[in-house]
């Protein structure tokens, strides 16, 4: 058996992201039998940890599974970790595997000083299958060199860290369709956007931007799923699991234009009763995307807009202007649909004046919501990489965390000039939104 651990993180929890479910559909169509263990359900009568905490390990020891496998992204790093020990105090023998951003970007720290035995890299479905397939020949954790030739994987041989060959990411559409039934769907809460429950969906992989704070874990090669089966699976979601809300995790819906319309065109054409919400940047959708979209069911887009200043989003390589954003957000609008901007404060090139110039345009750009978050910078993205490139001074904290200064605001009036800025929008009230998210440097 191979468990797949998601969670925990805060409750409530909505659907569940695309990796485990795509990652339990391989391995149970090669014939092994995968679990996903969510560790927070809807309506938990504890978040106590320690409780969590006894209720997976009573799980694993009667499942007993021969593989562990956990998504790791940065801020979970600690969390990840600890329950890493966890499974490995209860399971001595069990194979621990990392997939996900962080040990795509940092593998050789979680080899070496973890208890995971192996980091799988970028787009992990072909490469678990391999090792799933050599565990299940009687491999197992040791000296490890089964692992040899196994592409994408991190490990740990004779004391030396090894990193398998580069695996190309796999055609999308030889992927088998997510295993969504292995994530227990009825126990999640309806989306809060959507006012239902819903199941994330990608009608692509890849994405050919170079944004400086972006890891791009899928990398430049977009590929496309064809049209049939991104509404095929739509329509067996709706037929199997009464669920008709959906989440499209596309980078940037409308990157393609003719594939994002023949999407919305093929729900249509089926009249399949759907709602779902997407993310998308800059002029991507125009107006006669925006209105097939709305007239495909979608209702709410999260708009990567990041910055409200030129020099900074140019700096930052973000590939659009804040001339474009304001094109793209007026289609949509236009369209009737509702959009919730995503910026950001602390990028290459910040300044007073250019966080004053984000404020202005979460103003006036016409947002039903926008999200004013403080940028942390992530390990594996050029920033952190090549940061005097970028004109700027990462300055790190324990488990990864990191806070940014350029040669114009130190941290601290980083942090300073950030809450002054979402102080200010709070108080405006932008657009009716109520949705300000606040990240802090959360290790002090
Ligand atoms: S932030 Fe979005 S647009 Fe930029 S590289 Fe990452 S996925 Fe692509």
């Amino acid at each position: 058996m191979i468990a797949l651990i998601a969670g925990p993180s805060k409750p409530p929890r909505f659907a569940q992201g695309l990796g485990l479910p795509y990652l339990g559909a391989v391995l149970e169509e090669a014939g092994f039998e995968p679990r996903i263990f969510d560790l927070y359900p809807p309506s938990p009568d504890t978040d106590d940890t320690a409780v969590l905490d006894e209720r997976l390990a009573e799980v694993l020891a009667e499942a007993r599974p021969e593989i562990v496998g956990m998504t790791i992204h940065t801020p979970e790093y600690a969390a990840r970790v600890r329950l890493a020990r966890l499974v490995r105090e209860r399971l001595p023998e069990v194979l621990l595997v990392a997939g996900g951003h962080h040990p795509t970007a940092e593998p050789e720290d979680l080899i070496r000083n973890t208890d995971f035995d192996v980091c799988v890299s970028g787009e992990g479905e072909e490469t678990l299958l391999e090792i799933a397939r050599r565990v299940g020949a009687g491999s197992g954790r040791g000296a490890m060199e089964w692992l040899d030739g196994i592409a994408g994987v991190v490990y740990s041989r004779d004391g030396e860290v090894v990193h398998g060959l580069r695996r190309r990411n796999p055609d999308v559409d030889s992927l088998p369709q997510q295993a969504h039934h292995l994530l227990g769907l009825a126990d999640y809460n309806p989306h809060p956007a959507l006012g239902m429950r819903s199941v994330g969906v990608v009608t692509y992989r890849g994405c050919p931007k170079r944004c400086a704070f972006c890891l791009n874990p899928q990398g430049h090669r977009v590929r496309h799923r064809s049209v049939s089966l991104v509404v095929d699976e739509l329509a067996r979601v709706v037929q199997e699991f009464g669920i008709n809300g959906f989440n499209v995790y596309d980078n940037l819906f409308g990157l393609t234009r003719e594939h994002s319309l023949a999407i919305c065109e093929e729900i249509v054409r089926r009249r399949l009763k759907v709602v779902w919400d997407c993310w998308t940047a800059g002029d991507l959708v125009d107006a006669e995307l925006a209105e097939r979209m709305r007239a495909a069911g979608c209702v709410r887009v999260g708009f990567g807009a990041e910055s409200g200043d030129d020099e900074v989003l140019a700096k930052s390589h973000r590939g659009f202007s804040v001339a474009q954003h304001q094109a793209g957000l007026d289609a949509l609008h236009a369209a009737g649909l509702k959009t919730q901007p995503f910026l950001m404060v602390g990028l290459p090139g910040e300044s007073e004046e250019s966080v004053r110039r984000t404020v202005e345009f979460a103003k006036r750009c016409g947002a039903d919501e926008v999200e004013l978050s403080l940028h942390r910078p992530y390990p594996g993205t050029a920033l952190w990489q090549r940061p005097e490139e970028f004109g700027v001074r990462i300055i790190r904290g324990p488990n990864f965390e990191a806070s940014l200064e350029t040669q114009s605001l130190s941290r601290e009036a980083m942090l300073a000039t950030a809450r002054n800025a979402s102080d200010e929008l709070k108080s405006g009230g932008v657009g009716g939104g109520d949705f300000l998210r606040w990240d802090v440097y959360d290790w002090e």
